[in-house]
């Protein structure tokens, strides 16, 4: 527990309170801070886009590139389309002001398998 002053009053109360007990000045954590989530499809290797759902904790987004506001840590990604199937995590770290998120899909050759899946390639986070 630490000490820290009132943005609104200026008293000293502890940093685990939810609201300032001198003036009532509401406080909001850190981990209820929530964070834009861009999702964002890429071209697969034959330049096209296929159909893809996407959800996230178990919830459906309703478009194919769609923001939405996350708290910071780790989070659920589904992935479904073109036959396909699979699910992903991510983490939106603390600090983050934003956060893209690239879902591409992929080919994987292999001597006995030619197998394409949904991946997600990159999280920018900045
Ligand atoms: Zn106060």
């Amino acid at each position: 527990m630490a000490l820290i002053k009132c943005p609104e009053c200026g008293e000293i109360i502890s940093d685990q309170s939810d609201v300032c007990i001198h003036c009532g000045y509401p406080f909001k954590r850190d981990n209820e801070r929530l964070i834009p989530v861009t999702f964002r499809r890429v071209k697969s290797f034959i330049g096209c886009i296929v159909p893809l759902h996407v959800a996230v904790d178990g919830n459906s987004l309703p478009d194919d590139d769609y923001t939405i506001r996350l708290t910071p840590g780790t989070h659920t990604v589904f992935m479904d389309g073109a036959d396909t199937s699979c699910s992903d995590v991510i983490k939106v770290p603390e600090n983050a002001t934003g956060v893209t998120v690239l879902i591409k899909l992929s080919n994987y050759f292999n001597f006995f398998v030619d197998e394409t899946r949904f991946q997600i390639v990159d999280v920018e986070v900045y």
